[in-house]
């Protein structure tokens, strides 16, 4: 159970943390996501533990676990990722509850070297990423793009704005290819799959449920699409890495052959924007 929990706001419905209560939360009031139609909610992670929210891991594949809140109590039912190597680990889009099993859970698996950054691959993602970083150590960088600084709602001396490529340990790099946010990013973990390279694509890249296809959505949930060109940009911004395996950031994957699988959805997209199967429709 639950013992130290700390009475940070958090938007039930996309479970991003909050400094303050406006009337609306500004993620979920944005077009890409949705306000409930009994209207904004707000909970705290006091409230969240009392209805006994847990975090449920995963094991995913060797050095990557599935952080998932248990029971779906806040947020849109993602996935968060510990990935876990020799020199320290990365919390990506981190979960939108933490308690004290929470943080045992990540440190157990993360040992010795700890967690070295904690980094959300756009906004929707952010969840209650300063009060993970607080908790996990002294300190732990929270990172965001430059470009979705003005998304975060509870700012704070941990968060550090980054752009371009980032080593963030040895053989995993975080990029910004942008599309579903300006500042959208992917972790590039060249140790995964058995060496052969894994992505962490949040909703830059959604993994279909056919799992040999990709998306490329300004919004999943409101079917706002992205122009051809901008598919085949993020495609291409990627495909500068090698990858096996994508993970999204729900439990969508793509098991295999996964950088020809988002090159070759990539031109399908655009294809499909262009028109040149306008005569199936
Ligand atoms: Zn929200
Ligand atoms: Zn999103």
């Amino acid at each position: 159970m639950s013992v130290t929990v700390s009475n940070v706001t958090v938007c039930a419905t996309c479970g991003v943390e909050h400094a303050t209560r406006p009337r609306v939360c500004a993620i979920c009031a944005d077009e890409r996501q949705w306000v409930p139609t009994d209207g904004q909610r707000w909970t705290t992670l006091d409230e969240l533990a009392r209805a006994g929210a847990g975090i449920e891991f995963t094991d995913l594949e060797p050095g990557l676990w599935g952080l998932t809140v248990t029971p779906a109590l806040v947020g849109i039912g993602q996935q968060s990722k510990l990935l876990v190597t020799p020199a320290g680990s990365l919390l990506w889009d981190p979960p939108a509850f933490v308690d004290d099993d929470a943080v045992a859970g990540v440190l157990d698996r993360a040992g010795a070297p700890g967690v070295v950054a904690v980094a959300a691959s756009h906004p929707h993602m952010f969840g209650v990423q300063l009060e993970w970083s607080r908790r996990l150590g002294s300190p732990v960088p929270v990172l965001v793009s430059r470009a979705d600084l003005d998304w975060v709602a509870r700012p704070g001396p941990e968060l550090a704005a980054w752009e371009g490529d980032r080593q963030v340990l040895p053989g995993v790099t975080l990029t910004q290819p942008g599309g579903h946010f300006p500042g959208s990013a992917v972790a590039h973990w060249a140790g995964g799959a058995g060496g052969r390279g894994v992505l962490l694509s949040g909703d830059t890249i959604f993994a279909n449920p056919d799992r040999v296809s990709v998306s490329f959505m300004r919004s999943y949930p409101n079917r706002i699409p992205l122009s051809g060109r901008v598919a085949q940009r993020v495609a291409a911004h990627v495909a500068r890495f090698s990858f096996e395996r994508l993970y999204g950031n729900f439990d969508g994957v793509i098991p295999r052959d996964a950088r020809d699988v988002v090159v070759r959805s990539a031109r399908r997209h655009r294809e499909w924007t262009d028109g040149a199967h306008d005569h199936l429709t």
